[in-house]
């Protein structure tokens, strides 16, 4: 069967287990805005403008959906998850909210990443005896690990982004392209699978030395490295895939380097077992990347958590002790970028199982020559 946007039921679900997550972490209520947390809760994909739309979640009972009234028929679908509270033009949705709280001392309300500060300048000052914190560890705990309905939406847009990249491969000469139409022929590529568009990076020559280069109107060359970063949106959910190919015949230090950040790609998946601390995996690759000279040249962490957001927790970086669980999906993508000369990255996304790491793409990780 193929992957689908979760029923009622499962909203339902995710709301219980925030709240259970609420009373263990100490907040009271918790505040989320338009935002993947806000599509995750209730599937609702509210307006992001300067007309409030938020969802107040207690320890228990219903949560309410403060929108504004002509937005409501949209929000309609979420219901009996939620109680739509509207509000009219002439209305202030910050006192509504307030008015719907009550009394705010000795009352903790975490609040969402992705609320603007004007909303939330605005909420703090209708209800100053609260207590302020953030509500990210709630939403990020909830979300680092992926239920098999988001699992199948994961792996159904890293199969038909590897299918993507195939045709690509095939599809004949890039060089004569500008970084920009050859992303766009890419892009048509996922497109034609029904793939919405989530980002597109394509670095050229010296430019494949910027790990995040903005696609730009190089002219891609005979004796250019070309680093394609991109993804695709299935239901909500993200791919993310990095290839480096080389155009015409590869410079002995290309094929070294590629090798090296192959290699890499290979030992940080072999790291990913449940109960490893995050930055564990990070290691593992840039272990192996300084041995081969070029820890300078890694410059940045090896991964980060994929789902509803291209770059959610948890993140592969040294410093995070978090240990990695059943269900967390993230990337594994390391880098060598040599300023001037070129870069190469090789980007998986993995998900963690009970024996370890398995990638959700499968794109040959091969040196691939295009003309
Ligand atoms: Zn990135
Ligand atoms: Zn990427
Ligand atoms: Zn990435």
């Amino acid at each position: 069967m193929a992957p689908g946007v979760p029923s009622q039921a499962v909203y339902a679900e995710r709301i219980k287990r925030a709240q259970a997550e609420m009373k263990q972490q100490g907040i009271d209520i918790l505040l989320v805005g338009p935002s993947p947390d806000l599509v995750y809760l209730i599937g609702y994909d509210a307006h992001l403008s300067e007309r409030l739309n938020l969802l107040i979640v207690r320890q228990e009972g219903t949560p309410d959906l403060v929108t504004p009234v002509l937005e409501s028929f949209l929000a309609e679908s979420c219901e009996p998850n939620v109680t739509l509270r509207r509000w009219k033009e002439t209305e202030s949705p910050s006192d509504l909210v307030a008015s719907l709280i009550g009394e705010t001392k000795d009352v903790t309300l975490g609040v969402s990443d992705q609320l603007w500060s004007t909303f939330l300048l605005k909420l703090q000052k209708a209800m100053p005896d609260g207590s302020w914190t953030s509500g990210q560890p709630v939403l990020a705990h909830l979300r680092v690990t992926k239920d098999q309905a988001e699992l199948d939406n994961l792996f159904e847009v890293a199969r038909l982004t590897d299918e993507a990249w195939h045709e690509f491969v095939e599809s004949g000469q890039i060089s004569g392209l500008t970084e920009t139409q050859a992303m766009e022929r890419l892009a048509g590529m996922m497109d034609k699978r029904g793939l919405g568009r989530s980002f597109g990076i394509c670095a050229s020559g010296p430019n494949s030395a910027s790990p995040h280069h903005h696609t730009g109107d190089r002219v891609i060359q005979p004796g250019d490295a070309v680093i394609f970063d991109w993804g695709g949106l299935l239901n909500g959910y993200h791919s993310d895939v990095t290839r480096t190919v080389f155009i015409g015949n590869p410079t002995d230090e290309f094929r070294k380097v590629y090798d090296i950040v192959r290699r890499a790609n290979q030992t940080a998946l072999d790291a990913v077992r449940p109960g490893v601390a995050a930055e564990s995996i990070d290691k593992a690759a840039r272990d192996l990347i300084t041995e081969a000279g070029y820890g300078e040249a890694f410059l940045h962490r090896v991964g980060h958590g994929l789902g509803m957001d291209v770059h959610e927790e948890p993140y592969l970086v040294g410093g995070n002790t978090t240990p990695l669980e059943v269900g967390m999906v993230f990337s594994d993508e390391p880098g060598i970028y040599l300023a001037g000369k070129f870069g190469v990255r090789i980007e998986d996304s993995v998900v963690v199982t009970e024996t370890g790491g398995k990638r959700l793409n499968e794109a040959s990780r091969e040196l691939t020559v295009m003309d």
